[in-house]
């Protein structure tokens, strides 16, 4: 996670020489700034994928394109919306489609949130297991919570501690906006996912889109850590990520299935693309 929270969003997938970035919702400057800083080339980026239009998640994708020559892969309403930008080219994707984007088996999954087009999650195909990415969600779906049973590495949302939004300085229809099903999860509502619905494979949880005025990294930790507890999983990590700096990284070769003796490695790893 190069950054992540409502002041802007852009994350980093990597495998051998093919990188991809979700999101590029810090200014060019900041994320080429960032790449630099873990010592990856803003030039080595293949592909661009956006969620939805929201600007902390657009803000330096169309720069970034035309600079690198790289095309943007949204879905046709987000491009529509998204009418000012001008890209490198542009990529259509469609919910419920794979698509193969650098290398990596990119699932579009709808998710409830209030873009003026869809917003989408990911379900992403990787021979070291799938990742699940929803940054931007009023509630934990059924579609999502099928999608991301089978996962080794979820990136979910985190975005503010219910009571520090309530007694928080937004707005009323601020506060009702964030709230509602269309609007951000809470560390609550990811509480009642990880003890309700996480699947037995999820090694990893990365806490994403942390409000730096409604939350706290290490509630959000906290209440994480808590409903992971009670649900007897001391199997999963958990990274959050942060606005200012790069989180640490997590390696899916880690958790790779050990390999049986005599086994050859072509029949061993079972792809959930
Ligand atoms: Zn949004
Ligand atoms: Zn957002």
């Amino acid at each position: 996670m190069l950054g992540s929270g409502s002041a802007g969003n852009a994350t980093l997938l990597e495998r051998g020489d093919q990188r991809v970035l979700i999101d590029v919702g810090l200014s060019y400057r900041e994320v080429a700034r960032r790449l630099d800083s873990i010592a990856v080339s803003p030039a080595s980026i293949g592909a661009v994928v956006i969620t939805h239009a929201h600007g902390d998640h657009t803000r330096g994708a169309a720069l970034f394109s035309r600079r690198h020559g790289v095309p943007v892969h949204t879905t046709a309403a987000t491009r529509a919306v998204w009418s000012d930008a001008t890209v490198s080219s542009w990529r259509d994707l469609r919910c419920d489609t794979p698509t193969d984007i650098c290398g990596f088996h990119f699932t579009p999954l709808e998710v409830s949130h209030d873009a003026a087009a869809a917003t989408v999650a990911f379900q992403i195909g990787t021979p070291d297991g799938a990742i699940g990415f929803a940054t931007d969600v009023g509630v934990v779906t059924p579609l999502l919570r099928a999608r991301f049973r089978d996962c080794r590495v979820l990136v979910m949302e985190s975005n503010h501690a219910t009571d520090l939004l309530r007694v928080g300085p937004y707005a009323r229809s601020t506060k009702v906006r964030i709230s509602s099903a269309r609007g951000h999860l809470s560390n609550e509502s990811l509480a009642v996912f990880v003890r309700e619905d996480l699947g037995r494979s999820v090694r990893c949880l990365v806490l994403a889109h942390l409000s730096r005025v409604n939350n706290v990294p290490e509630i959000a930790e906290m209440t994480c850590r808590e409903a992971l507890e009670a649900s007897g999983r001391h199997d999963v990590r958990v990274v959050v990520s942060r606005q200012d700096r790069v989180a640490e990284s997590v390696d899916l070769g880690s958790w790779a299935a050990p390999r049986r003796p005599g086994a050859s490695a072509g029949r061993q790893v079972a792809l959930p693309f």
